[in-house]
C-alpha cells in the first residue's frame, strides 16, 4: 500500500511538473539556467551570510534536501542547499537548482516534517521553473534577449535581474503550484505532508518573524501576502484529503525531535 502510494504520487508529481514546465520556457535553457543560477548564488552570497557553525546544521538539511531533489519533477538537476545565517524566518529558491533556508526558519520549525515540507515547496519552484519564467519575461520586457545569444552576459543579465527583486516573488498561481508540488515531493520522500501546514498555521499565529531589513526580507518568498496563510493552508488542507493522507498517518513520518536525530542534533546545534 505504502509503494503503491508513493509510485502514485511520484507519477503524479512527475506529470504536474512536465505539463507546467512544457508550456514556453523556449529561451533559456537548462544549461543556461544552471550557468544563470550559479551566478544568482555567487551574487546573493554576497549580501546574505552562509551559516558555518555547526556542520550538522548544513548537512541535515543537504540530507532533506537531496531526499526529496530524487522525488522530484527534475531529480537529475545539481542541486545545492545552502543555510543563510539570518533570523528572518525565510526560505527561497533561484533558478538551476539552488534553494535556502535561513537560520531562523529551522529554529522556528517543530519537526523535520515542516523542514522538508518548505524544503519541498521551494523545489516545487525550481520543477515548474518559475525563476526561469521570471528571468524570461524580465528579458523579453527590457528588450534584453539578444544578450542571451552574444558570448557570456549572464553575469550582467543575473545582476540587472536582480536589482529588481520582484524576480524573486512568484505570482499567486505560482505558490500555489509549488505548494502542490511540494507536498506531492514530500509524501513521495514519505515526509508527512502535513508539516507544511503546520508550520503555516505557526506563522500564522507568530505574524510573521524578526525582519533584517536586507536583501533577505524584500525577497518575500514565505511570507509573500499572495496567497495569504488562511488560504494556503484550505487549499493544501483539500488537497491532502483528497490524496488520502491523515494528519497522523502512520506510513508519513513527522521527524519530531524524539524521533529525528538528524533533526533533534540540528536543534541541538542551533540551540533548541
Ligand atoms: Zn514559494
Amino acid at each position: 500500500m505504502k509503494n503503491a502510494f508513493r509510485i502514485v504520487a511520484v507519477s503524479t508529481a512527475l506529470l504536474l511538473s512536465c505539463a507546467s514546465a512544457d508550456s514556453g520556457s523556449l529561451l533559456i535553457s537548462e544549461d543556461r539556467e544552471i550557468q544563470m543560477g550559479g551566478e544568482y548564488n555567487s551574487q546573493l552570497l554576497q549580501e546574505m551570510p552562509v551559516y558555518t557553525g555547526d556542520v550538522r546544521v548544513n548537512d541535515y538539511v543537504t540530507q532533506v534536501g537531496n531526499a526529496l531533489a530524487v522525488n522530484s519533477g527534475r531529480p537529475t538537476l545539481p542541486y545545492h542547499f545552502t543555510v543563510v545565517d539570518s533570523e528572518e524566518i525565510n526560505a527561497f529558491a533561484v533558478m538551476g537548482g539552488y534553494v535556502y533556508v535561513t537560520t531562523g526558519l529551522l529554529r522556528a520549525s517543530a519537526s523535520g516534517a515542516e523542514v522538508a515540507t518548505i524544503v519541498a515547496h521551494e523545489l516545487g519552484h525550481v520543477s515548474a521553473r518559475h525563476g526561469v519564467r521570471a528571468m524570461e519575461t524580465y528579458l523579453i520586457e527590457k528588450g534584453l534577449t539578444d544578450l542571451l545569444f552574444q558570448g557570456d552576459q549572464t553575469r550582467q543579465l543575473v545582476q540587472g535581474a536582480l536589482s529588481t527583486l520582484s524576480l524573486l516573488t512568484f505570482s499567486k498561481d505560482q505558490e500555489r503550484e509549488a505548494d502542490s508540488l511540494g507536498v506531492q515531493y514530500a509524501a513521495a520522500t514519505q515526509w508527512n505532508p502535513w508539516g507544511i501546514i503546520d508550520f503555516f498555521t505557526y506563522l500564522e499565529d507568530a505574524g510573521g518573524g524578526p525582519s533584517s531589513g536586507g536583501v533577505l526580507s524584500q525577497i518575500g518568498e514565505l511570507f509573500s501576502t499572495h496567497p495569504a496563510n488562511p488560504e494556503r493552508i484550505a487549499n493544501v488542507t483539500a488537497e491532502l484529503e483528497g490524496m488520502g493522507i491523515a494528519k497522523d498517518d502512520p506510513d508519513y513520518r513527522k521527524g519530531l525531535p524524539s524521533e529525528d536525530s538528524g533533526f533533534a542534533a540540528m536543534k541541538a546545534a542551533l540551540g533548541g
